[in-house]
């Protein structure tokens, strides 16, 4: 089981922002900016290419509704979207609070937030995903 499947079911703590029955997205704990989220799908694929058809549709219409909330939450000029999966074998969706292109460098240092930060990010994407 991956690291990510551990978090859907409760059995890692995660920062949750948002779920339905198919998705769960999270914050980043290296993040890239404030704000930076996952999304991930709830079954267990290594390669987000591997997703059915249907699923990827789902994923990222789902991915578009943290979007808003995430810009609502943290005002930029767009939120990008990135599939990596190099470091964690499940299917996953970075979403992140772009101010400039720099903003989506995944080599760059990450962000030092707090657990307190962390979690204030957390919920403030999550009120305004449930609006
Ligand atoms: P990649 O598989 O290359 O898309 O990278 C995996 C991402 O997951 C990295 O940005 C990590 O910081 C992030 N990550 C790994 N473990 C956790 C975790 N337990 N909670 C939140 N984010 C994580």
């Amino acid at each position: 089981m991956t690291i990510f499947s551990k978090i859907i079911r409760g059995e890692i703590p995660s920062y949750k922002c948002a779920e339905n029955d198919k998705f769960y997205a999270f914050l980043d704990i290296n993040p890239l900016a404030q704000g930076h989220t996952l999304v991930v799908s709830k079954r267990e694929v290594d390669y987000f290419f591997d997703l059915t058809d249907e699923e990827l549709a789902e994923m990222i219409v789902f991915a578009k509704q943290v979007a808003a909330a995430i810009k609502q939450a943290f005002p930029c000029r767009k939120v990008g979207m990135a599939v990596l999966g190099l470091e964690v074998n499940h299917a996953h969706i970075h979403l992140v609070p772009l101010q400039s292109e720099g903003d989506m460098d995944f080599r760059k240092d990450k962000l030092k937030l707090s657990p307190e930060q962390m979690q204030q990010t957390a919920e403030s994407i999550s009120r305004a995903f449930a609006q």
